[in-house]
């Protein structure tokens, strides 16, 4: 893709860079902080995991990204770009190196004045709530759809089918994948998809 519609040009902006594929909101930001030097909040476990010590006072960061972890980083970073990149990269490896999830070294750790889970005596990270995960919208579910219309045409189905079954495209290519990956779904190569083996024969003309 960065090829064919970004001239060989890595896109500068995290709006084209999310448009790759395989790259979500941590690698669009860690790649237009670090390669293009921008001013955007990095967080990846590492990071997530220090700012919810030293601000929030608790072990661990929540189990997906909240609006709140996002304000709090962007409210951390510096306002010059190339001093934002460097504090994002020196977060990142406090959490990897010094604050680590099991063993964190408050002793050797810069922010040991001002760390809120330090202060608090590092209290036990709360259960997680069990929750029964919605289907509705899920990844299952877009495989689940996209799987039911290649199985009712044996001949394969081609990407109109597909892009009506599931209007995600970012969800919708990530599932297929998925599906193709796990041998459920074999990509005929002109943007079609079949199940594996009995339609890729018919499809090159060599079944009745
Ligand atoms: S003082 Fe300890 S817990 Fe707090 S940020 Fe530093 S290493 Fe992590």
């Amino acid at each position: 893709m960065i090829t064919d519609r970004h001239g060989g040009q890595v896109p500068l902006g995290l709006d084209e860079l999310r448009t790759l594929p395989g790259v979500g909101e941590y690698t669009a930001a860690a790649i237009a902080s670090f390669a293009h030097r921008q001013r955007h909040a990095v967080l990846d476990t590492n990071v997530r995991r220090v700012l919810s010590r030293v601000i929030h006072g608790r072990a661990a960061a929540p189990s997906g990204l909240t609006v709140a972890e996002r304000a709090a980083a962007a409210e951390l970073l510096p306002a010059d770009p190339e001093a934002a990149a460097q504090w994002s990269v020196a977060v990142m490896e406090l959490g990897a190196l010094v604050c680590t999830a099991l063993a964190p070294s408050c002793e050797a750790c810069p922010l040991s004045s001002v760390c809120r889970w330090r202060a608090a005596g590092y209290p036990a990270p709360e259960a997680p709530r069990r929750r029964r995960p919605a289907y509705e919208g899920t990844d299952r579910q877009c495989r689940g759809r996209l799987l039911a219309v290649v199985r009712e045409s044996p001949h394969g189905v081609g990407r109109d089918a597909l892009e009506a079954a599931w209007a995600d495209v970012r969800q919708r290519e990530r599932a297929l994948d998925g599906l193709i990956a796990d041998g459920l779904v074999q990509p005929l190569g002109d943007g079609r998809a079949a199940l594996p083996g009995v339609a890729t024969s018919r499809h090159l003309g060599q079944d009745a």
